[in-house]
């Protein structure tokens, strides 16, 4: 009997960071055939991270396009996967998380027949706009998903209460530990001089990621503007800031930053050299969703810079703060973390909120499960 075949599909930086060790779990065991296919949808970001895992893509479906518009980028990928599965469907689809790459792949592969595995499913902001289009897209995939693999109790919790059948919702961690943990046994030197001047030459480093799409116009920038003003008024602080590809994004972000030469701007670092920054970091002011998961686990202070977030369990935990994008707000937090040792000891204590590092051989094993095959190589007992 042929094996059967599993299609892990995905486009962005994070979906890459967070497939990669499932798809070196799977590829381990053998008990199927995996392959991988990228729609392209953040180009360079997402060929680094594969290029770090040592993932070579068997299809690139390249649909990436400048200036396209979401529902412009949706319908490439939604027609080249409709393509890609004409002939023969695979026997399941693996999607990550939630964006337009996971969720018309998610769509695309219950059409062709496949079971859709969600993997990263169940959060939930409980807001349709914010993250946008985030929340969305991960709604969208759970009524066509057969296997639902959930970081957290809290996120199996969403999905129960949405009606999704327990047995079909399984809590393995979130595989972007299981990343980081590789990530901090492969430690990388930087590629630009001038990193490795911030970790040697500074004692106290702020990094900075912005980009979510319901902070364009506005909320970025005076998040930037508080994070400048706020470390020039303090000798010894540097901030960093590498920038998302996004023009708009980058615009604003220039413009916010003014004439201060101590925000670093930077492009986009390599997923390990990034990490190896956050590790130094005094804290993050973020609205990313994969760095709020990876700075607890790091014990670095994360100010979520968003009205509302999905990974509740670092804000409940005390390792993260939830603070909107009022500049005199964002201000104050960050004085308060560069000025009370003691509030900022009280948020640096490193957990293990999102996983153990071991959510790969869960999801494998589940998958597995799905699929009727044998578990003579789980690791995860
Ligand atoms: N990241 C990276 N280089 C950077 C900034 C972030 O490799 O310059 C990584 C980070 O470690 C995390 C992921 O990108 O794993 C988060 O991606 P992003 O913020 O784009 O998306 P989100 O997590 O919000 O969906």
């Amino acid at each position: 009997m042929s094996r059967p075949w599993i299609d892990v599909v995905y486009g962005t930086r994070p979906e890459a960071v967070k497939c990669a060790p499932l798809v070196a779990e799977l590829r381990r065991r053998a008990s199927a055939r995996t392959t991988v296919t990228v729609t392209g949808q953040h180009r360079q970001m997402a060929d680094e991270v594969n290029a770090s895992f040592g993932i070579t893509p068997d299809v690139d479906l390249d649909v990436f396009r400048s200036g396209a518009s979401l529902a412009e980028t949706s319908s490439a990928i939604f027609g080249a996967l409709a393509h890609r599965w004409a002939e023969a469907a695979p026997d399941a689809v693996v999607v990550q998380g939630d964006t337009a790459s996971a969720a018309l792949a998610a769509v695309a592969a219950y059409y062709a027949g496949s079971r859709v595995i969600h993997l990263e499913a169940g959060l939930r902001s409980g807001d349709l706009r914010s993250p946008f289009p985030e929340e969305g897209n991960r709604r969208l995939i759970a009524p066509v998903a057969s296997l639902h693999l959930a970081p957290t109790d809290s996120a199996a919790a969403n999905l129960r209460a949405e009606g999704v059948a327990p047995d079909d919702i399984v809590v393995t961690g979130n595989t972007g530990i299981d990343a980081l943990h590789w990530q901090r046994t492969h430690p990388q030197r930087f590629d630009d001089p001038a990193m490795e001047e911030v970790v040697h030459g500074w004692d106290r480093l702020v990094l900075v990621t912005v980009h979510r799409r319901e902070s364009w116009g506005g909320p970025l920038a005076r998040v930037v503007a508080a994070v400048a003003e706020t470390v020039t008024a303090r000798s010894d602080v540097v901030a960093v800031l590498p920038m998302h590809p996004n023009p708009r994004v980058r615009r604003e972000v220039v413009a916010a930053v003014g004439e201060t030469d101590r925000v670093i701007l930077c492009e986009p670092l390599p997923y390990a050299q990034f990490g190896r920054l956050l590790a130094r970091a005094h804290c993050v002011v973020t609205d990313s969703g994969g760095v709020q998961e990876e700075a607890p686990a790091l014990g670095v202070p994360a100010l979520v810079v968003r009205d509302t977030t999905e990974r509740g369990e670092g804000v409940e935990a005390g390792a993260a703060r939830l603070i909107g994008t009022r500049r005199e707000v964002v201000a104050a937090e960050l004085a308060a973390l560069l000025d009370d040792p003691a509030a900022h000891a009280r948020m640096s204590r490193a957990r293990e909120l999102y996983g153990d590092g071991r959510a790969a051989p869960r999801a494998a094993d589940a998958i597995e499960r799905l699929l009727g095959l044998a578990r003579a190589h789980s690791l995860a007992g």
